[in-house]
């Protein structure tokens, strides 16, 4: 079946309107009609090859939301016209230890990608939610049951929203514990929100003075403005943990500086050329850690979806068209999102 799509040719052209194909729906497919879909600085980063390994032509977009539109033979968990979400994996081995702990993203095999992965489909890789329909297995399918009236606003969760709940809910994050969200983007403003909603002490920092009323509206006790030396080391010592979402290379002795002993400074932002390397002797110090953290798997995912239902949490976002997505990018590009780009999948091809 073919549907409509925007995706790029190559590394150095813009998005362009596409047709793609989606394969019949298997015995344990969903078929799923995409309504809304986010737009994730991974996307970017893919999409213009400043990682390494992009495939083209590369159909980006891993927060998915939309509703069933048919199901195969062997799919217990969804009907036609549930309102379902995926999120940026579509398989993995299944069988590796971290499967079956049901930490899919960690999985020993490789992870398939909901873009950019490797399938049997035309034209070889996975193409994403920038477009009509996508047809997944129920096992990567998560249930969505915010109001029909927020659909778009839950897009973001399904990349933004699990890659901060995922690493807040390992380190425990709770009552009592002082925490630290590093870049108010569209991972910064949900990790605020989602670590609020826990009960944490929040403080944001930025670099955008601008986003200092709007980051305590999401949810921050405090917010600092991290080319301010001054407003940095009154917080130092003082951090259980600390989630640094930044897409750009800067030096993180500032946030370790900010830890208290046997604190963690967890990376989720992923960069295309290094941060400079950290001074060991303040690690040392303190017994200080530096941690990565990827996406979250499936069961995390969908406990992630039901407590931001259950707390009535979503994403701040600016709904665009399809022809819009360039600007988007170089908007997101200057820090200027508030604080999540959602394509409406409805302005697709036709
Ligand atoms: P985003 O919306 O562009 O937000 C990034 C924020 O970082 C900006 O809004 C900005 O916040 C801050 N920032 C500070 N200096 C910057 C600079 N020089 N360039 C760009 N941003 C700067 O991006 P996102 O979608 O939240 O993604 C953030 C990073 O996480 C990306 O690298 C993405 O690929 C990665 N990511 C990782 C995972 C994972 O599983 N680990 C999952 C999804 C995304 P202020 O204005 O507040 O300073
Ligand atoms: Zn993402
Ligand atoms: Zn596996």
């Amino acid at each position: 079946m073919t549907v409509h799509a925007c995706g790029a040719h190559a590394a150095d052209l813009p998005l362009v309107a596409m047709e793609i194909t989606r394969r019949a729906p298997g015995p344990q497919d969903v078929q799923i009609e995409i309504a809304y879909c986010g737009v994730c600085h991974s996307d970017l980063h893919t999409v213009r090859s400043e990682w390494p390994g992009t495939l083209y032509p590369c159909v980006p977009g891993h927060e998915i939301v939309g509703h069933v539109s048919a199901v195969g033979g062997e799919v217990s968990g969804f009907k036609i016209g549930d309102t379902v979400g995926v999120g940026c994996l579509v398989d993995s081995c299944r069988q590796c230890a971290s499967c079956q702990d049901g930490l899919e993203q960690y999985c020993e095999k490789g992870i398939i990608g909901t873009y950019n992965g490797p399938t049997a489909d035309a034209p070889g890789h996975t193409l994403g939610g920038y477009s009509q329909r996508i047809v997944v297995d129920q096992r990567f399918v998560l249930q969505v049951r915010h109001p029909q009236a927020q659909l778009a606003a839950v897009a973001p969760l399904l990349c933004a929203g699990i890659t901060t709940y995922s690493p807040l809910r390992h380190w425990k994050v709770g009552p009592g514990m002082k925490v630290g969200i590093v870049g108010i983007g569209g991972l910064g403003h949900m990790g605020i929100k989602i670590a609020h909603a826990m009960g944490a002490e929040v403080v944001a920092f930025t670099t955008s003075e601008s986003k200092r009323e709007a980051a305590r509206a999401l949810g921050a006790d405090a917010v600092v403005n991290s080319r301010d030396a001054a407003q940095m080391r009154a917080h130092a010592g003082s951090f259980d943990f600390i989630l640094n979402t930044v897409a750009a290379p800067h030096v993180l002795d500032a946030y370790t500086a900010l830890l208290k002993r046997d604190a963690t400074l967890c990376l989720v932002g992923a960069p295309a050329s290094p941060h400079p390397s950290p001074n060991v002797m303040g690690l040392i110090f303190g017994r200080k850690a530096i941690a990565g953290s990827l996406i979250g798997g499936l069961p995390e995912t969908q406990e992630m979806l039901d407590f931001c239902a259950k707390h009535g949490i979503t994403a701040d976002i600016e709904l665009i068209a399809a022809s819009d997505i360039d600007a988007a990018y170089e908007r997101m590009l200057k820090g200027d999102v508030k604080y999540r780009f959602v394509i409406d999948c409805a302005t697709l091809g036709g």
